[in-house]
């Protein structure tokens, strides 16, 4: 069956779906914009269980469950910061969509909610960011035969028409 791709405006901490994705940072010890909500939302035991897992490289990703959340797991990846696009952002960008996926195929995830990855505090620009985000997800896709459903939770109205542009200039 092909995989569902679609972006939607939400609080991604509300999201029903097997994993959701964390903007984190390499510490993996929570900090402010979607990793605070999602912390808060998971309560302590995520911090804990984040605690035991070393930290992450940017451009990586680790699974963690979901606790209080009604996601079954949670996918902790780290954005490039934006630093003019010299720097490999965009290899490290695509990169964390990537490793999510693959760990999405190691547990054979059905659904997973990704938020908009260094587009907030760490300034990727979005409509960049979301080219990367689509096209990476797509060209992934054939290594998740589990997968159903990917959607992109956008936080903003501005931001979610700028995902619906790029779905459907790739025919989503
Ligand atoms: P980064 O440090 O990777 O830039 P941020 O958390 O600052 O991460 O921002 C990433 C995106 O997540 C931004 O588009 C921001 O608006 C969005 N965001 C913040 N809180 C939430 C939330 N609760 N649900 C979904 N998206 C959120």
């Amino acid at each position: 069956m092909a995989t569902v791709l679609r972006a939607i405006q939400a609080d991604i901490t509300t999201l029903g779906v097997d994993a959701i994705v964390n903007a984190a940072n390499e510490s993996l010890l929570g900090g402010g914009g979607v990793d605070g909500a999602i912390h808060r939302a998971a309560g302590r035991e995520l911090l804990a269980e984040c605690r035991q897992l070393g930290g992450c490289k940017t451009g990586d990703a680790k699974l963690t469950n979901g606790y209080q959340l009604p996601a079954a797991f949670v996918i902790h990846t780290v954005g490039p910061v934006w630093h003019g696009g010299q720097h490999k952002e965009a290899e490290l960008l695509a990169s964390c969509y990537r490793r999510v996926l693959e760990i999405a195929a190691a547990h054979a995830i059905t659904s997973v909610a990704f938020p908009s990855i260094s587009t907030g505090v760490y300034g990727y620009p979005i409509e960049a960011a979301a080219q990367i985000a689509v096209s990476t997800v797509t060209n992934n896709l054939q290594q998740c035969p589990a997968l159903q459903e990917v959607i992109f939770c956008c936080f903003s109205d501005s931001d979610l028409a700028i995902y619906q542009h790029v779905l459907s200039k790739s025919g989503l």
